[in-house]
Order: structure tokens, then sequence, then C-alpha cells
């Protein structure tokens, strides 16, 4: 595999190993065609992406079901030792695959590195969960006996978002093949190369079976693709609500479980005895500008009460305004660049209607001057709720503000858009924290803290934020379908 030198926008060089193969059936092959992935902090071409054809998606399906067989007749302690394996050989890699995702992605080099080590503790865990894969018994009439049985689905999908790319990429395969499935992997085609490192790294290693684990590059066409071939069993989606439409449309047509993670305008409620440091660090590392605001769960609609509302706004713009941008691989540098000029370009147009809508616009605004690639601004705008950027969602370092006053109202206005993924309550009284809580359409909610996402919670959206839920226990048996066997008892001993 070639180690590449890239120029980084300070300057600096940076190795980083680019695999540019699909990994099918155990194989590294080339697309049919490919896309060029560029470094999004400087426009720099990085590699040129295999787009896989269909008959390579049969293909790779066709091998992850025959591999999905063998790898379930395995004792579970053995799928768990090669799991352990994995997770060994990603920590001892963890440098180069951050550098991959820092340089593919525009995000920091040290959260991408976090990422890396958020996955190996997640392979770990899901491989610890192995002895959980149990059903239950349940009582039934006359001489009966019921008991469940936790299955696999068999060649599971996973279509990827350009956000957390190792990170949802390990999320997925590390309950998925735990539970016996074989896993086809389709990363977003603004942040493939890690992905396609990874399975060299599985190959070299030879943690598990040919065709056990696939990656397929591509544009969306691969994943529409991966979701209407027949012998997919189980897909997992991770991305906008329009695609998730779609693909669970399409899953749907197939009668093919799936669960779809979406998007989210996640509010941040700001009570007036709330600890008003507190809040201002902790609204502004709910933005998640460590990923230039791209994280579904970034707390982007801040709610505060009107008797704290100048006191936190104004620590909050502060925050924005001091923000340090600029090359993700500067241990000083907070927030990088947008993944990609579409991206970018759908931040600056959200910017722009903020504006011409009549929003005043708190600090930031615009591109960040005198650098080249796709940096934005950290920026605070102060709006109303009929605003477009007061329900849609930018994905991008972009904070809505808003001020309320009445309780009732405040909840409306949380509850009042499209999504309903995450929320957090700045309160210091209990009876507020509960209350608003179970009052609120999301489906994680913080007191006191917007952000930090455990592996043994189950994480997904209510309303347009997605169906089914991630992590936990749950998180595992969404990978398995549950057989129920009941028998009957009735007859005599056969010794008497
Ligand atoms: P996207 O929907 O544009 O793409 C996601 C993936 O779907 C890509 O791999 C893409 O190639 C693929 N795809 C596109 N069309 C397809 C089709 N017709 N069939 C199958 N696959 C198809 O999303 P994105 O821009 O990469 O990611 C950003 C979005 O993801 C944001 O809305 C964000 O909130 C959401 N997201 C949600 C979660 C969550 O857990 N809720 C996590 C991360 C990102």
């Amino acid at each position: 595999m070639e180690q590449r030198e890239i120029t980084t926008v300070s300057g600096d060089t940076v190795a980083i190993p680019v695999a540019d193969r699909l990994y099918i059936d155990g194989a590294f092959v080339a697309g049919e065609t490919t896309i060029p992935t560029t470094n999004p902090t400087t426009g720099d071409h990085l590699a040129e992406l295999p787009v896989a054809s269909t008959e390579q998606v049969a293909k790779a399906m066709t091998a992850a079901s025959r591999a999905a067989e063998e790898w379930q007749a395995l004792p579970f302690a053995t799928r768990a030792a090669r799991l352990e394996l994995f997770a060994t050989i990603l920590e001892a890699n963890a440098d180069d695959i951050a550098a991959i995702d820092a340089a593919d992605n525009g995000s920091s080099f040290s959260k991408m590195r976090d990422d890396v080590e958020k996955s190996v503790r997640a392979i770990r865990y899901y491989a610890g969960l192995a002895g959980e894969l149990k059903g239950e018994t349940i009582p039934t009439p006359g001489e009966t006996f019921d008991f469940t049985l936790r299955e696999p689905h068999g060649a599971v999908v996973s279509i990827l978002p350009f956000n957390h790319p190792t990170m949802f990429l390990v999320r997925d395969l590390a309950p998925a093949l735990i539970a016996g499935n074989a896993i086809t992997i389709k990363p977003s085609e603004y942040t493939s190369l890690s992905a396609l490192y990874v399975a060299h790294l599985i190959d070299n290693a030879d943690c598990f079976p040919d065709g056990l684990v696939n990656v397929l590059a591509g544009e969306g066409a691969v994943g529409a693709a991966l979701v209407d071939h027949e012998e997919t069993a189980f897909v997992s989606f991770r991305g906008s609500v329009k695609t998730g439409r779609k693909v669970m449309a399409a899953a749907g047509a197939n009668l093919i479980p799936s669960i779809v993670e979406l998007g989210g305008k996640n509010p941040a409620i700001v009570f007036p005895d709330a600890d008003v440091e507190q809040v201002k660090d902790g609204v502004v590392s709910g933005m998640s500008l460590a990923w230039q605001g791209q994280s579904c769960a970034s707390g982007s609609r801040l709610l505060v009460h009107e008797d704290v509302y100048d006191e936190v706004v104004s620590g909050v713009v502060e925050r924005f305004a001091n923000t340090a941008v600029g090359d993700p691989f500067d241990e000083d540098v907070t927030m990088g660049a947008i993944v990609s000029e579409p991206q970018y370009e759908q931040v600056l147009d959200y910017i722009e209607t903020t504006k011409a809508e009549g929003a005043t616009c708190l600090t930031g605004g615009g591109p960040v001057p005198d650098l080249p690639g796709f940096f934005v601004q950290p920026t605070v705008f102060e709006v109303t709720p009929e605003m477009t950027i007061a329900s849609e969602e930018i994905f991008g370092p972009v904070l809505s503000v808003m001020k309320w006053s009445e309780y009732d109202d405040v909840i409306d206005l949380a509850n009042a858009v499209d999504f309903g993924l995450t929320a957090s309550i700045w309160t210091t009284d209990l009876n507020t924290a509960h209350k608003t809580a179970q009052s609120l359409d999301a489906g994680y909610v913080w007191v006191n803290r917007h952000g930090g996402i455990y592996l043994q919670t189950p994480f997904g959206g209510f309303k347009d934020s997605g169906v089914g839920k991630h992590g936990g226990l749950g998180g595992l048996f969404v990978y398995t379908r549950e057989k129920n066997v009941n028998l009957d008892l009735s007859g005599p001993l056969a010794y008497e």
C-alpha cells in the first residue's frame, strides 16, 4: 500500500497510508470506475477511490452470506477472540487511522484519534457481551416449555456518513460480527480511505474469514444496490433524513429489517437557575465544534431564559469567537474544515439565507479568511422560530439562539421541529430536570451537559431523527432475530 506524503494547511508534511482497492471476499480489487477524494483543508487531491460495480456488490453479498454461515457456527468465544485481535490491531494502528481521517475528513487529528480509541473500546465491549446473546423462558399453558433463541440475520449491510468514519464503522461491525453476522460496509464517498485501510489491517492480521467483512466504496448508487441485493438480510444506515427515507423504503419493499439513524436540530434549554458558567462551556462543547458542528447530536438550538439570556449568550459568543480554526494536525487548533465542497456550500447558503431572513449575526457568518480550504467561521445567530435555521439541520458550526420566558412555550419550541434526536436541560432544580426530560421529544437527553454518548446506553432518535437504537444490549440484539421454541412435554418419560 502506498505511503503518501501530504502537505497540511500549515505547510507541514504528514505521511498517510493510502488504500485504493475494494475489499471483497478477502481480496483487494479495483473498482469499475474511480472518484477523487480530496483534503478539505487544502483542496489537494488525496486519492482516486474505487467505485464498486453492481457485479461487485453481488459478489460481496454472496461471499458475505457464505461467510456468515461459517462464522455463526463458531463458538461465541472464538468470535469474541477474533474481535479482540481486531481491537488490538486497530489500537496499534490508531495514529495512521486518525491521520487518514483528519486528512480526508477535515476534523482534528486528536479527535479522530479519540474516535479510534472509542472504537477499540466498542469492540472489546461487544466482544465481552458475547455471552449475553441469550433468550428467555416464557410461561405457557399446559405441559409445554417455551424459550427464545437469538440468531444472527446473516449478511448485514452498513451504510455510513462522513462525520465519524472509523467510529461508526466499528460501532456497526462489532455488534454485527459478535452476533454471528457478516458485514459489508459502504463508507461515505467523502471519507472512504480509513475503511479501505482498515480492510488491509483485517486482512494482514487474518482477523476474520474471507467474505466476513467487505468494504465497498462509491456513491449513493452502491449503497442503493446493497440495500436492494437479495442476500442482504439487515441494513444499518446513518446519514441524512432524505437518504434515510430512501433506504428504509427500499429495505421495506424487500421486507428487510433496517435501522436508520438520521439528523438532529437539538435544543439546549437554559433555565434561569442554571449555573451560568457551566452553561457557557457546556453549550459550546455541545455544538461539537471539534467536528465543525458536523454531529447529529450537536445542540444547535440554544433556548435561553430571558433572565440569564444576555450573560449566557455573551459568554457563548465569546467562546465561539475565540475558537482556534485551522490545521487539524495542529494540537492548538480546535476546529478544522467542513468535509467537502457541497457541504461547505450548503453551510454558507444557510448562513446567507439566515442573514436575508433578518437574523442578527452575533459572531462569524462566513468563510474563514486567509485559509485555502472549506473553513467556516464558528457562527452564532439570534433567530426567531419561523426562520429557516431555527428548524433545519445545517450540519455545520452554526448556532441558533432564541430567548424564552414561559415554561410551556419553551417546551413547545423545543418540540416544534421535525427532528427528535438529542436535547439538553440546564438547571439546578431536580423537578425541572425530570419534568422537562419527560416532556421532550428527544431520544437522548442530558442534564447539565450536552454530549457524551456511552457504549452501554441506547442511542437513537424520535420523529424524523430515525428508527431504532444503537448502543448497549439493545444495540447488540438489533443485529439478531428472535426465534421462539415451544416444546410439548405432555408425553411420558422415555424410560417409564
Ligand atoms: P447522506 O445521507 O448524504 O449519506 C450517507 C450515506 O448514504 C453515504 O454513504 C451515501 O453514499 C449513502 N447513500 C446516498 N444515497 C443512497 C441511497 N439511495 N441508498 C443507499 N445509500 C445511499 O449523509 P451524510 O451527508 O454523509 O451525513 C450527514 C447526515 O448524517 C446528517 O444529517 C447527520 O445528522 C446524519 N448522521 C446521523 C447520525 C445518527 O446516529 N443519528 C450519525 C451521523 C450522521
